[in-house]
Protein backbone atom coordinates (compact mmCIF):
# COMPACT_ATOMS: atom_id res chain seq x y z
CA UNK A 1 0.00 0.00 0.00
CA UNK A 2 1.44 3.44 -0.94
CA UNK A 3 1.00 6.19 1.46
CA UNK A 4 0.52 8.63 -0.89
CA UNK A 5 -0.38 9.12 -4.68
CA UNK A 6 0.10 11.96 -6.87
CA UNK A 7 -1.81 11.10 -10.36
CA UNK A 8 -2.94 12.07 -13.31
CA UNK A 9 0.21 15.14 -13.74
CA UNK A 10 2.79 15.37 -16.17
CA UNK A 11 5.87 14.13 -14.17
CA UNK A 12 9.24 16.67 -15.22
CA UNK A 13 12.43 15.84 -14.24
CA UNK A 14 16.21 17.37 -15.90
CA UNK A 15 15.68 14.14 -18.58
CA UNK A 16 12.34 14.88 -19.86
CA UNK A 17 8.66 15.01 -18.99
CA UNK A 18 5.88 11.94 -19.14
CA UNK A 19 2.67 11.57 -18.36
CA UNK A 20 3.27 9.51 -15.11
CA UNK A 21 1.60 9.07 -11.63
CA UNK A 22 4.03 8.96 -8.34
CA UNK A 23 3.55 6.66 -5.54
CA UNK A 24 5.13 7.58 -2.17
CA UNK A 25 5.72 5.06 0.45
CA UNK A 26 7.36 6.64 3.83
CA UNK A 27 10.00 9.15 3.00
CA UNK A 28 10.90 7.77 -0.63
CA UNK A 29 9.24 7.81 -3.96
CA UNK A 30 8.67 4.60 -4.39
CA UNK A 31 6.47 3.64 -7.84
CA UNK A 32 6.58 5.67 -11.19
CA UNK A 33 4.41 4.00 -13.66
CA UNK A 34 1.69 5.30 -16.48
CA UNK A 35 -1.15 5.06 -14.32
CA UNK A 36 -1.45 3.49 -11.13
CA UNK A 37 -4.47 2.56 -9.84
CA UNK A 38 -6.08 5.03 -6.78
CA UNK A 39 -7.16 2.38 -4.77
CA UNK A 40 -3.26 1.35 -4.07
CA UNK A 41 -2.62 4.33 -2.46
CA UNK A 42 -3.81 5.76 1.38
CA UNK A 43 -4.20 8.97 -0.12
CA UNK A 44 -4.73 10.11 -3.32
CA UNK A 45 -3.61 14.03 -4.86
CA UNK A 46 -5.22 14.43 -7.40
CA UNK A 47 -2.41 16.28 -10.13
CA UNK A 48 -4.45 16.89 -13.76
CA UNK A 49 -3.13 19.26 -15.75
CA UNK A 50 -0.26 20.11 -13.37
CA UNK A 51 3.23 19.66 -13.39
CA UNK A 52 5.00 17.54 -11.03
CA UNK A 53 8.35 19.05 -10.01
CA UNK A 54 11.09 17.65 -8.38
CA UNK A 55 11.51 20.28 -4.87
CA UNK A 56 13.45 23.52 -5.71
CA UNK A 57 16.41 23.56 -3.93
CA UNK A 58 17.87 27.21 -3.24
CA UNK A 59 21.43 27.45 -3.22
CA UNK A 60 21.99 30.71 -1.57
CA UNK A 61 19.93 32.07 1.37
CA UNK A 62 21.18 34.38 4.37
CA UNK A 63 19.01 33.58 7.21
CA UNK A 64 20.90 36.52 9.87
CA UNK A 65 18.32 39.25 8.94
CA UNK A 66 15.09 40.38 9.23
CA UNK A 67 14.12 36.78 8.52
CA UNK A 68 15.89 34.29 10.16
CA UNK A 69 16.34 30.59 9.76
CA UNK A 70 12.45 29.90 10.74
CA UNK A 71 11.20 33.01 8.12
CA UNK A 72 13.60 32.18 5.16
CA UNK A 73 12.32 28.49 4.94
CA UNK A 74 8.66 29.43 5.55
CA UNK A 75 8.61 31.79 3.41
CA UNK A 76 10.83 29.69 0.79
CA UNK A 77 8.60 26.65 1.59
CA UNK A 78 5.50 28.43 -0.21
CA UNK A 79 7.45 29.42 -2.83
CA UNK A 80 8.01 25.23 -4.18
CA UNK A 81 11.40 25.07 -2.21
CA UNK A 82 12.25 22.25 -0.36
CA UNK A 83 15.73 22.16 0.11
CA UNK A 84 17.66 25.33 1.50
CA UNK A 85 21.14 26.35 1.75
CA UNK A 86 22.33 28.31 4.05
CA UNK A 87 25.32 30.60 4.45
CA UNK A 88 26.66 30.46 8.28
CA UNK A 89 28.35 33.66 8.14
CA UNK A 90 31.71 33.47 10.66
CA UNK A 91 32.11 37.31 11.50
CA UNK A 92 35.63 38.32 12.73
CA UNK A 93 36.52 37.35 15.87
CA UNK A 94 33.77 34.38 15.82
CA UNK A 95 34.27 31.46 16.99
CA UNK A 96 35.15 29.85 13.54
CA UNK A 97 33.41 25.83 14.63
CA UNK A 98 31.05 27.12 16.98
CA UNK A 99 29.53 29.23 14.86
CA UNK A 100 29.21 26.62 11.94
CA UNK A 101 27.04 24.43 14.92
CA UNK A 102 25.11 27.51 15.70
CA UNK A 103 23.87 27.27 12.38
CA UNK A 104 23.40 23.79 11.87
CA UNK A 105 21.18 23.41 15.07
CA UNK A 106 19.62 26.95 14.02
CA UNK A 107 18.55 24.80 11.23
CA UNK A 108 17.32 21.71 12.82
CA UNK A 109 15.40 23.81 15.54
CA UNK A 110 13.84 26.24 13.63
CA UNK A 111 13.65 25.08 9.48
CA UNK A 112 10.78 23.81 8.16
CA UNK A 113 13.02 22.49 5.43
CA UNK A 114 16.27 20.28 4.85
CA UNK A 115 19.14 21.96 4.91
CA UNK A 116 22.84 22.28 3.82
CA UNK A 117 25.59 25.19 4.84
CA UNK A 118 27.98 26.94 3.51
CA UNK A 119 30.98 28.49 5.37
CA UNK A 120 31.31 32.33 4.58
CA UNK A 121 35.19 33.63 5.40
CA UNK A 122 35.23 37.72 6.92
CA UNK A 123 38.20 37.31 8.52
CA UNK A 124 40.44 34.83 5.74
CA UNK A 125 43.82 34.91 7.90
CA UNK A 126 42.26 33.37 10.83
CA UNK A 127 39.53 31.27 9.10
CA UNK A 128 40.65 30.27 6.43
CA UNK A 129 43.59 27.81 8.05
CA UNK A 130 40.62 25.84 10.11
CA UNK A 131 39.00 24.71 6.32
CA UNK A 132 39.93 21.18 7.65
CA UNK A 133 38.20 20.91 10.71
CA UNK A 134 35.24 23.07 9.16
CA UNK A 135 34.70 19.87 6.55
CA UNK A 136 34.87 17.54 9.60
CA UNK A 137 31.14 19.16 10.19
CA UNK A 138 30.07 18.27 6.99
CA UNK A 139 30.22 22.15 5.32
CA UNK A 140 32.49 21.09 1.94
CA UNK A 141 31.95 25.05 0.38
CA UNK A 142 33.32 28.10 1.33
CA UNK A 143 32.37 32.28 0.38
CA UNK A 144 34.80 34.39 0.18
CA UNK A 145 33.93 38.09 -0.39
CA UNK A 146 36.59 39.75 -3.48
CA UNK A 147 33.93 43.20 -2.94
CA UNK A 148 33.39 45.20 -0.08
CA UNK A 149 36.49 46.21 1.10
CA UNK A 150 35.89 49.57 3.34
CA UNK A 151 33.38 47.08 4.79
CA UNK A 152 36.61 44.79 5.70
CA UNK A 153 34.56 42.10 4.16
CA UNK A 154 37.48 41.63 1.69
CA UNK A 155 39.82 38.85 1.26
CA UNK A 156 42.69 39.89 -1.06
CA UNK A 157 44.27 37.82 -3.25
CA UNK A 158 46.80 36.22 -1.20
CA UNK A 159 44.06 34.59 0.96
CA UNK A 160 41.80 33.79 -1.51
CA UNK A 161 45.00 31.67 -3.19
CA UNK A 162 45.58 30.06 -0.15
CA UNK A 163 41.65 29.40 0.62
CA UNK A 164 41.59 27.62 -2.96
CA UNK A 165 44.91 25.91 -1.86
CA UNK A 166 43.33 24.56 1.21
CA UNK A 167 39.95 23.45 -0.06
CA UNK A 168 41.42 21.87 -3.07
CA UNK A 169 42.98 19.67 -0.89
CA UNK A 170 39.98 19.04 1.35
CA UNK A 171 38.14 18.16 -2.12
CA UNK A 172 35.53 20.99 -1.60
CA UNK A 173 34.73 24.31 -3.25
CA UNK A 174 35.76 27.50 -3.47
CA UNK A 175 32.75 30.40 -3.63
CA UNK A 176 33.25 33.64 -4.46
CA UNK A 177 31.29 36.80 -4.74
CA UNK A 178 33.22 38.26 -7.64
CA UNK A 179 33.71 42.20 -7.73
CA UNK A 180 36.77 43.83 -7.46
CA UNK A 181 36.80 45.65 -3.98
CA UNK A 182 38.97 48.21 -4.02
CA UNK A 183 38.92 49.71 -7.29
CA UNK A 184 34.82 49.88 -6.69
CA UNK A 185 35.55 51.66 -3.55
CA UNK A 186 37.78 53.92 -4.91
CA UNK A 187 35.06 55.10 -7.81
CA UNK A 188 32.51 55.30 -4.95
CA UNK A 189 35.15 57.47 -3.04
CA UNK A 190 35.59 59.43 -6.27
CA UNK A 191 31.80 59.72 -7.47
CA UNK A 192 29.68 59.57 -3.92
CA UNK A 193 32.16 61.77 -1.36
CA UNK A 194 34.29 64.19 -4.28
CA UNK A 195 31.51 64.65 -6.15
CA UNK A 196 28.60 63.94 -3.97
CA UNK A 197 26.60 62.49 -6.97
CA UNK A 198 23.50 60.50 -5.79
CA UNK A 199 24.45 56.91 -5.39
CA UNK A 200 21.21 55.92 -6.71
CA UNK A 201 22.61 57.74 -10.21
CA UNK A 202 25.69 56.27 -10.04
CA UNK A 203 25.29 53.08 -8.26
CA UNK A 204 26.30 50.84 -12.28
CA UNK A 205 29.35 53.31 -12.22
CA UNK A 206 30.49 52.42 -9.00
CA UNK A 207 30.23 48.80 -9.52
CA UNK A 208 30.83 48.21 -13.07
CA UNK A 209 30.03 45.10 -15.26
CA UNK A 210 33.85 44.91 -16.65
CA UNK A 211 35.06 44.93 -12.75
CA UNK A 212 32.74 41.78 -11.98
CA UNK A 213 33.74 39.98 -15.30
CA UNK A 214 37.66 40.88 -14.08
CA UNK A 215 37.10 39.16 -10.29
CA UNK A 216 35.46 36.21 -11.93
CA UNK A 217 38.23 35.38 -14.15
CA UNK A 218 40.85 35.94 -11.64
CA UNK A 219 39.02 34.07 -8.75
CA UNK A 220 38.79 31.38 -11.96
CA UNK A 221 42.07 31.79 -12.82
CA UNK A 222 43.34 31.59 -8.97
CA UNK A 223 41.13 28.35 -8.31
CA UNK A 224 42.50 27.01 -11.48
CA UNK A 225 46.28 27.17 -10.78
CA UNK A 226 45.11 25.33 -7.13
CA UNK A 227 43.36 23.10 -9.11
CA UNK A 228 40.40 23.60 -6.68
CA UNK A 229 36.64 23.88 -8.03
CA UNK A 230 35.29 27.37 -8.63
CA UNK A 231 31.54 28.98 -8.18
CA UNK A 232 30.73 32.25 -8.73
CA UNK A 233 27.65 33.30 -6.81
CA UNK A 234 24.73 35.83 -8.49
CA UNK A 235 26.26 36.79 -11.57
CA UNK A 236 25.19 39.98 -12.40
CA UNK A 237 26.99 41.13 -15.70
CA UNK A 238 26.46 39.72 -19.25
CA UNK A 239 30.26 40.37 -19.70
CA UNK A 240 30.65 37.58 -17.32
CA UNK A 241 29.44 34.93 -19.56
CA UNK A 242 31.91 34.22 -22.11
CA UNK A 243 34.59 34.38 -19.57
CA UNK A 244 33.22 31.55 -17.78
CA UNK A 245 32.60 30.08 -20.80
CA UNK A 246 36.47 30.09 -21.79
CA UNK A 247 37.07 28.94 -18.58
CA UNK A 248 34.77 26.26 -18.59
CA UNK A 249 36.16 25.32 -21.97
CA UNK A 250 39.58 25.24 -21.24
CA UNK A 251 38.21 22.08 -18.97
CA UNK A 252 37.98 23.78 -15.10
CA UNK A 253 35.60 22.85 -13.01
CA UNK A 254 33.09 26.06 -12.22
CA UNK A 255 29.50 26.65 -11.83
CA UNK A 256 27.95 29.96 -12.20
CA UNK A 257 24.70 30.93 -10.21
CA UNK A 258 22.68 33.33 -11.35
CA UNK A 259 19.38 35.28 -9.43
CA UNK A 260 15.65 36.15 -10.38
CA UNK A 261 16.55 39.97 -9.94
CA UNK A 262 18.89 39.51 -12.62
CA UNK A 263 17.28 37.89 -15.13
CA UNK A 264 13.46 39.84 -14.32
CA UNK A 265 14.79 42.97 -13.42
CA UNK A 266 17.10 45.95 -14.89
CA UNK A 267 17.96 49.54 -14.02
CA UNK A 268 14.42 50.59 -14.32
CA UNK A 269 13.90 48.72 -10.52
CA UNK A 270 15.48 51.62 -9.12
CA UNK A 271 12.96 54.49 -10.42
CA UNK A 272 10.28 52.30 -8.96
CA UNK A 273 11.59 50.87 -6.25
CA UNK A 274 14.63 53.07 -4.94
CA UNK A 275 16.59 51.68 -2.29
CA UNK A 276 14.55 48.30 -1.78
CA UNK A 277 16.20 47.73 -5.17
CA UNK A 278 19.79 48.19 -3.74
CA UNK A 279 21.59 44.83 -3.59
CA UNK A 280 25.19 43.50 -4.39
CA UNK A 281 26.05 43.02 -6.74
CA UNK A 282 23.55 45.64 -8.91
CA UNK A 283 20.83 44.39 -10.85
CA UNK A 284 22.26 45.74 -14.46
CA UNK A 285 21.03 47.20 -17.55
CA UNK A 286 18.82 45.33 -20.51
CA UNK A 287 21.77 44.31 -22.17
CA UNK A 288 22.83 42.26 -18.61
CA UNK A 289 19.82 40.72 -18.14
CA UNK A 290 19.55 39.27 -21.69
CA UNK A 291 23.06 38.29 -22.21
CA UNK A 292 22.74 35.99 -18.46
CA UNK A 293 19.59 34.24 -19.96
CA UNK A 294 21.90 33.26 -22.82
CA UNK A 295 23.94 31.85 -20.47
CA UNK A 296 20.96 30.30 -18.87
CA UNK A 297 19.98 29.03 -22.18
CA UNK A 298 23.50 27.78 -23.61
CA UNK A 299 24.73 26.08 -20.21
CA UNK A 300 27.06 28.96 -19.20
CA UNK A 301 25.43 29.42 -16.01
CA UNK A 302 24.27 25.99 -14.00
CA UNK A 303 22.16 27.27 -11.02
CA UNK A 304 19.47 30.10 -9.84
CA UNK A 305 19.82 30.96 -6.62
CA UNK A 306 17.60 33.68 -4.61
CA UNK A 307 20.30 35.59 -2.11
CA UNK A 308 17.48 36.19 -0.14
CA UNK A 309 18.71 38.58 2.26
CA UNK A 310 16.03 40.36 3.86
CA UNK A 311 16.98 43.62 4.78
CA UNK A 312 14.07 46.32 6.73
CA UNK A 313 13.96 49.39 4.06
CA UNK A 314 11.71 51.98 3.05
CA UNK A 315 11.69 52.76 -0.54
CA UNK A 316 12.55 56.40 -0.06
CA UNK A 317 15.37 55.43 2.22
CA UNK A 318 18.98 57.12 1.70
CA UNK A 319 20.15 54.76 -1.14
CA UNK A 320 23.84 55.45 0.09
CA UNK A 321 22.90 54.54 3.61
CA UNK A 322 20.57 51.88 2.90
CA UNK A 323 22.12 47.97 3.25
CA UNK A 324 22.11 45.68 0.41
CA UNK A 325 19.40 42.93 -0.07
CA UNK A 326 15.99 41.84 -1.07
CA UNK A 327 13.51 38.89 -0.02
CA UNK A 328 13.48 36.76 -2.87
CA UNK A 329 13.13 33.13 -2.03
CA UNK A 330 8.97 32.91 -2.19
CA UNK A 331 8.69 34.66 -5.53
CA UNK A 332 11.62 32.88 -7.44
CA UNK A 333 9.81 29.83 -8.91
CA UNK A 334 6.61 31.55 -10.22
CA UNK A 335 9.08 34.24 -11.93
CA UNK A 336 11.33 31.64 -13.09
CA UNK A 337 9.07 29.76 -14.85
CA UNK A 338 7.25 33.06 -16.29
CA UNK A 339 9.98 34.86 -17.40
CA UNK A 340 11.83 31.48 -19.06
CA UNK A 341 9.26 29.02 -19.67
CA UNK A 342 6.50 30.68 -20.68
CA UNK A 343 8.65 33.16 -22.81
CA UNK A 344 10.08 29.92 -24.32
CA UNK A 345 13.55 31.04 -23.67
CA UNK A 346 14.11 27.82 -21.85
CA UNK A 347 12.26 24.36 -21.54
CA UNK A 348 10.71 22.56 -18.22
CA UNK A 349 13.31 19.97 -18.10
CA UNK A 350 16.00 22.91 -18.48
CA UNK A 351 14.25 24.96 -15.58
CA UNK A 352 14.49 21.85 -13.60
CA UNK A 353 17.88 21.06 -14.15
CA UNK A 354 18.81 24.94 -13.24
CA UNK A 355 17.01 25.03 -9.61
CA UNK A 356 17.08 20.84 -8.67
CA UNK A 357 18.93 18.95 -10.17
CA UNK A 358 22.26 21.16 -10.70
CA UNK A 359 22.35 22.47 -7.20
CA UNK A 360 21.77 18.76 -6.12
CA UNK A 361 24.52 17.72 -8.27
CA UNK A 362 27.04 20.27 -7.38
CA UNK A 363 26.45 20.05 -3.20
CA UNK A 364 26.27 16.13 -3.50
CA UNK A 365 22.85 15.64 -2.91
CA UNK A 366 21.73 14.12 -5.88
CA UNK A 367 19.84 11.76 -6.56
CA UNK A 368 18.08 11.59 -2.87
CA UNK A 369 17.45 15.30 -4.01
CA UNK A 370 17.16 17.31 -7.26
CA UNK A 371 14.77 14.31 -8.99
CA UNK A 372 12.18 12.65 -9.16
CA UNK A 373 13.37 8.83 -9.38
CA UNK A 374 12.15 5.48 -7.25
CA UNK A 375 14.73 5.87 -4.21
CA UNK A 376 15.09 9.83 -3.93
CA UNK A 377 13.23 11.39 -1.09
CA UNK A 378 9.52 12.28 -2.01
CA UNK A 379 10.47 16.42 -2.19
CA UNK A 380 8.19 17.12 -4.65
CA UNK A 381 5.82 20.28 -6.04
CA UNK A 382 2.93 20.37 -7.48
CA UNK A 383 2.89 23.31 -9.64
CA UNK A 384 -0.01 24.67 -11.52
CA UNK A 385 0.86 26.19 -14.99
CA UNK A 386 -2.74 28.18 -15.59
CA UNK A 387 -2.85 29.79 -12.43
CA UNK A 388 -2.37 33.32 -13.01
CA UNK A 389 -1.56 35.74 -10.20
CA UNK A 390 -0.20 39.20 -9.27
CA UNK A 391 2.61 39.23 -6.80
CA UNK A 392 1.85 41.83 -3.69
CA UNK A 393 3.62 43.14 -0.80
CA UNK A 394 1.13 42.20 1.49
CA UNK A 395 1.01 38.35 0.42
CA UNK A 396 4.31 37.93 0.93
CA UNK A 397 5.44 35.60 4.00
CA UNK A 398 8.99 37.28 4.67
CA UNK A 399 8.97 40.01 7.73
CA UNK A 400 9.81 42.68 5.84
CA UNK A 401 6.70 43.07 3.90
CA UNK A 402 8.04 44.28 0.20
CA UNK A 403 8.63 42.61 -2.62
CA UNK A 404 10.39 44.02 -6.05
CA UNK A 405 7.91 42.46 -8.04
CA UNK A 406 5.07 44.09 -6.40
CA UNK A 407 2.04 44.71 -9.05
CA UNK A 408 3.88 41.94 -11.49
CA UNK A 409 1.40 39.30 -13.03
CA UNK A 410 2.60 35.95 -13.21
CA UNK A 411 1.33 32.46 -14.83
CA UNK A 412 1.99 29.63 -12.81
CA UNK A 413 2.28 28.90 -9.37
CA UNK A 414 3.42 25.85 -7.11
CA UNK A 415 0.38 24.60 -5.18
CA UNK A 416 1.33 21.46 -3.29
CA UNK A 417 4.59 20.48 -1.91
CA UNK A 418 6.21 17.72 0.08
CA UNK A 419 9.43 17.04 1.97
CA UNK A 420 10.32 13.60 2.75
CA UNK A 421 6.51 12.48 2.13
CA UNK A 422 5.38 14.53 4.53
CA UNK A 423 3.23 17.34 3.10
CA UNK A 424 4.27 20.93 3.11
CA UNK A 425 2.44 23.22 1.11
CA UNK A 426 -1.42 22.42 0.82
CA UNK A 427 -4.42 24.75 0.36
CA UNK A 428 -2.23 27.82 0.56
CA UNK A 429 -1.31 26.63 3.97
CA UNK A 430 2.06 25.51 5.10
CA UNK A 431 0.72 22.86 6.84
CA UNK A 432 5.10 21.80 8.49
CA UNK A 433 6.34 22.93 11.51
CA UNK A 434 9.83 23.47 12.38
CA UNK A 435 12.20 20.88 14.35
CA UNK A 436 11.26 18.07 11.16
CA UNK A 437 14.22 19.25 8.65
CA UNK A 438 17.35 17.60 8.56
CA UNK A 439 20.83 18.69 8.08
CA UNK A 440 22.81 17.41 5.14
CA UNK A 441 26.20 17.30 5.01
CA UNK A 442 27.76 18.20 1.32
CA UNK A 443 30.30 16.76 -1.15
CA UNK A 444 30.47 19.89 -2.71
CA UNK A 445 32.52 20.47 -6.57
CA UNK A 446 32.61 16.92 -7.96
CA UNK A 447 30.37 16.87 -10.80
CA UNK A 448 31.71 17.63 -14.55
CA UNK A 449 30.02 20.95 -15.38
CA UNK A 450 29.56 19.85 -18.91
CA UNK A 451 27.59 16.77 -16.84
CA UNK A 452 24.65 19.86 -15.95
CA UNK A 453 23.77 21.15 -19.18
ZN1 LIG B 1 24.33 36.44 -1.08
Amino acid sequence: MLDFLIKGGLLITGEGIWKADVGITGEKVSLIEGEIEAEKSKRVIDARGKYVLPGIIDPHTHPVYEDGVLETARAAAYGGTTFLLFYAYIKPGQPVLDTIKWFRDEGLANSVLDFGLHAGFFDAQNQVPLIPEIFKLGVSSGKIFMAYAKLKWMTDDYWLMAAADIISQEGGLLMVHAENGLANDYLEDKLLLKEGRPQQEVFLQTNPDILEAEAVNRACRIAQVARCPVYIVHNSAGKSIPVIRRIKEEGHRVYAETCPQYLCLNDEVYRKFGALAKVGPPIRTEFDRLALWEGVQNGTIDTIGSDHAAKAKKLEDDFFKAPYGSPQCETMLSLIFDEGVNTGRISLPRMVKLMCENPAKIFGLYPRKGTIKVGSDADLVVFDPSMKHTLKNEEQHTRVGYTLYHGREVLGKPIFSMQRGRILLEDGELKSKPGSSQFFPTRAGQVDPSDLI
